[in-house]
């Protein structure tokens, strides 16, 4: 990792102080520019351990929190994954340097066209980012071997759950508007495992089956 930048570096250690274990999402993490996925003016913030506004009301998601889901999710090279909840585009840049492929949806047209235009010009090929409802999954891509929602839902929506492969995992922060808890669903036939992973806070999921 020579050549990281130094607040990158200090940031991944901070990330394994607090818990991160896998190296694999750390690696990811050290990889990608998050000072190019917030606005000019928060630059400098953007190593630092909490959520940046990145216009339209919305935020990039606190750095432990990307690191978290990312590490819940066990992606592979092998696998397609789908995000909702593009927002600045940096968790999927994240998702895109473990997976084959990611799918990354935004319901904000102006959000997602910077991301779209964030991640082509930093050179990733394996991402998609377009403008729909994400609540509803993406049926036309199915099955996903990971589903990741980056905005809180008040309960699970049962469209995602159909739309992961058998050893699928969806990580998702379920609760209130103010306080959510991470839950992982892991598809195993038809049945499902449900784990919880702590509290977080994330701006809401806006659609059919979010509030
Ligand atoms: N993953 C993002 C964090 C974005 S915040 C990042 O790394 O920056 C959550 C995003 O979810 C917001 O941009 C919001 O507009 C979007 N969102 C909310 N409800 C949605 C829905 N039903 N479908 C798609 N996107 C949604």
């Amino acid at each position: 990792m020579s050549a990281v930048p130094v607040r990158r570096k200090v940031l991944i250690d901070y990330l394994r102080s607090a818990g991160i274990a896998d190296d694999r999402v750390l690696a990811a993490i050290a990889a990608v520019p998050r000072e190019r996925f917030v606005p000019d003016t928060l630059r400098h913030q953007a190593y630092e351990d909490y959520p940046l506004e990145i216009g339209e009301g919305q935020t990039i998601s606190q750095p432990s929190v990307v690191a978290r889901i990312t590490e819940l999710a066990e992606v592979t090279a092998r696998d397609r994954v789908l995000e909702i909840g593009a927002g600045s585009g940096y968790q999927a840049a994240v998702l895109a340097q473990l997976a084959r492929f990611v799918f990354t949806v935004e319901r904000l047209p102006r959000l997602a066209e910077t991301a779209r235009g964030r991640l082509a010009g930093l050179g990733y090929r394996n991402v998609s980012v377009q403008v729909m409802d994400g609540t509803l999954g993406w049926r036309a891509q199915a099955p996903f071997d990971a589903i990741i929602v980056s905005a809180a839902a008040p309960a699970i929506p049962h469209a995602l759950v159909d739309q992961l492969t058998d050893g699928g995992r969806l990580v998702i922060p379920i609760g209130e508007l103010r306080l959510q808890e991470l839950v992982r669903v892991v598809r195993r036939g038809d049945r499902v495992e449900e784990t919880r992973h702590g509290p977080a806070t994330f701006v809401p999921l806006v659609g059919r089956d979010g509030y």
